[in-house]
């Protein structure tokens, strides 16, 4: 299990000094900011839509190491994706770092998002590892107005 949780930190550690997916879209259909103030984190997420999926998303901004990491492997994890097949993937990773207890099928549905999973020991740093998730469903929802964790 240690070895797992070592690995785990350094996927995170990779993506939070090398994140996937980072800068402003040059054409995108709809952004939106987030703000945890309880960390500090900060996130602008850019999403480009082609029939009602993610063709491509990309982030921006400035965090901790789980908020950007998180905020990496979510802009890798939706593509492709409705918005009801986000929302839905952003519940069972919302179940992860909580604690809840996932069954196989979600556990694989997560794919490399389960590296997030020893964040249900901290409980702070939950609204890190969610703040990219809210961003993302403002912006889908078309949100001008900036989504704050608090
Ligand atoms: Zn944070």
């Amino acid at each position: 299990m240690s070895d797992l949780r070592d690995l785990y930190q350094e996927v995170i550690l990779d993506h939070y000094k090398k994140p996937r997916n980072f800068g402003e879209l040059e054409t995108c259909d709809c952004k939106a900011d987030g703000h945890n103030p309880l960390c500090g984190d900060k996130v602008t997420v850019y999403l480009l839509l082609e029939d009602g999926r993610v063709r491509d998303a990309h982030f921006k901004g400035e965090g901790c190491a789980i908020s950007t990491a998180s905020a990496s492997l979510m802009t890798d994890a939706i593509k492709g994706k409705t918005k009801d097949e986000v929302d839905r993937l952003f519940n069972v990773f919302h179940d992860l770092v909580t604690g809840k207890p996932l069954s196989d099928e979600q556990t694989e549905s997560l794919g490399k998002l389960a590296v997030f999973s020893g964040v249900q020991e901290f409980p702070l740093r939950v609204k890190c590892a969610s703040l990219a998730w809210h961003t993302v469903q403002a912006a889908l929802a078309n949100e001008e107005a900036p989504v704050s964790t608090e």
